[in-house]
């Protein structure tokens, strides 16, 4: 049996963003929803969403992590959508980390555009996560997106973040030259080159792109 109160309550909870509720105002809608079906009607998806309670994320988090390291990518993917739908409009750091894992499923999968959309989701969330930023600059390098590259390996710089993204400062200042100089930025090309070069002064492809830009 429907109750009208609860009824009413559910409405003005539901019209609410899904962050401003309090837990147990949650708790009441979900328990409300599962047992009213004129609200789930009239809710419809949204419902849906609503239904799974806070409780249940890190449930849907760990199976979607077990089912990833099975390899099973396309099964984990349908879990870390389910999580991305009960976050709603709730940003956190660890609705980035499922963005991330979504790239590199996609990427795995063959598709990189929609790895681009899950890397660029996750950066927009967490800007600081240095495996994301790894893959939008490896990625961006390969489909030649130069400012794009630019923008990413700055920020990996400026944030010290090399080290956690699998890189070394020389490595970083390499990959910018070769941007700066793909737009046609020689001197500061040069410069990042150089800089670079410093830090290992060992490394031939620096050497090589410094002569490369002096005698070109
Ligand atoms: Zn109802």
């Amino acid at each position: 049996m429907a109750d009208i109160t609860q009824c009413a309550l559910v409405d003005s909870l539901v019209l609410r963003p899904a962050r401003d509720l309090s837990d147990s105002e949650w708790r009441k809608l979900s328990q409300h929803l599962r047992g009213c079906r004129s609200c789930r009607e009239r809710y419809g998806a949204l419902s849906l969403a609503v239904m799974i309670e806070p409780e249940d994320a890190p449930t849907l988090l760990e199976r979607a992590d077990a089912l990833l390291a099975a390899g099973k990518p396309r099964e984990a993917e349908a879990e870390y959508r389910k999580f991305v739908e009960l976050c709603g409009t709730r940003r956190g750091k660890e609705l980035a980390r499922v963005f991330y894992k979504l790239g590199s499923i996609r990427e795995q999968l063959g598709g990189r555009h929609a790895a681009v959309e899950c890397y660029d989701e996750a950066y927009r969330i967490d800007p600081t996560h240095a495996p994301t930023l790894a893959s939008l600059g490896r990625i961006a390098i390969i489909a030649e997106e130069w400012e794009k590259a630019r923008r990413i390996y700055r920020a990996m710089l400026l944030g010290n973040l090399e080290e956690a993204a699998g890189l070394t400062k020389a490595e970083v200042y390499f990959q910018l030259g070769v941007v700066h100089a793909k737009l046609g930025e020689t001197a500061k090309a040069l410069n990042m080159f150089e800089r670079g070069l410093e830090l290992d002064p060992q490394s031939g492809r620096l050497r090589k792109a410094i002569a490369g830009l002096r005698h070109g």
